[in-house]
């Protein structure tokens, strides 16, 4: 398998993709890790909104770390990338920050750096998820990972999110106080949205 653009000079976007569950943060780690084994100084990034495990980290589903900074917005990423050295920008959970950090990282890659993000390309709904669409355009490369459907045992590309023991409605606020919610990874075919 080609293994990216790690060995060029040049600067590039690359995107990992995919629903919950398919390993995109774990791709993001063993990029940023091999990086590292090169000599290549990385800056890691999430936004503060993903506080499931602990903070300062980027964290896999299956147990996988790596030291990171949290940020609110993207303008604190900018501040970083003024006043740091480094060869690589890596961002977790990249739908969660502003439109904002498409030109950042538009910046960062001409100025022939190599960045990292990853990021749900769609959201429960199974529409495309904001701002990830827009940077998997301008990507140079693109991943996109599947999980395994929790139904079928199918590849599964959407996350389907679950109310009180149902599938989500369509207009069910993204932070419903007091439900029970939960998310699985489902196929197109298993993947279900109340209208
Ligand atoms: P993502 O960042 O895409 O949410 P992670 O990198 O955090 O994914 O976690 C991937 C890991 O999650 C897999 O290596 C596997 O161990 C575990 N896992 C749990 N549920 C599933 C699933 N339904 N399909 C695939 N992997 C799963
Ligand atoms: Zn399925």
């Amino acid at each position: 398998m080609m293994d990216f653009i790690e060995y060029s000079k040049n600067g590039s976007i690359e995107i990992i993709v995919g629903p919950m569950y398919a390993g995109k943060s774990e791709e993001l780690i063993r990029r940023v890790n091999r990086a590292k084994i090169a000599n290549l100084r990385v800056l890691s990034f999430k936004p503060a909104i993903d506080n499931r495990y602990s903070d300062n980290h980027i964290t896999s589903h299956n147990g996988k770390k790596l030291e990171c900074i949290s940020v609110t917005n993207a303008a604190e990423i900018l501040q970083y990338i003024i006043n740091e050295e480094f060869d690589v920008l890596s961002i977790d959970e990249v739908q969660f920050l502003e439109e904002e950090i498409i030109g950042i990282c538009q910046r960062v890659a001409d100025m022939d750096k190599r960045v990292i993000c990853s990021g749900l390309d769609m959201d429960f709904r199974g529409e495309p998820f904001k701002i990830v669409p827009d940077l998997m355009a301008i990507a140079e490369n693109v991943t996109k990972l599947t999980a395994i459907c929790m139904k079928c045992k199918m590849p599964a590309t959407r996350t389907q999110r679950i109310v009180n023991g149902k599938p989500a409605k369509y207009d069910d606020p993204t932070i419903m106080v007091g439900a029970n919610e939960s998310y699985e990874a489902r196929c197109r075919a298993c993947h279900e949205v109340i209208k």
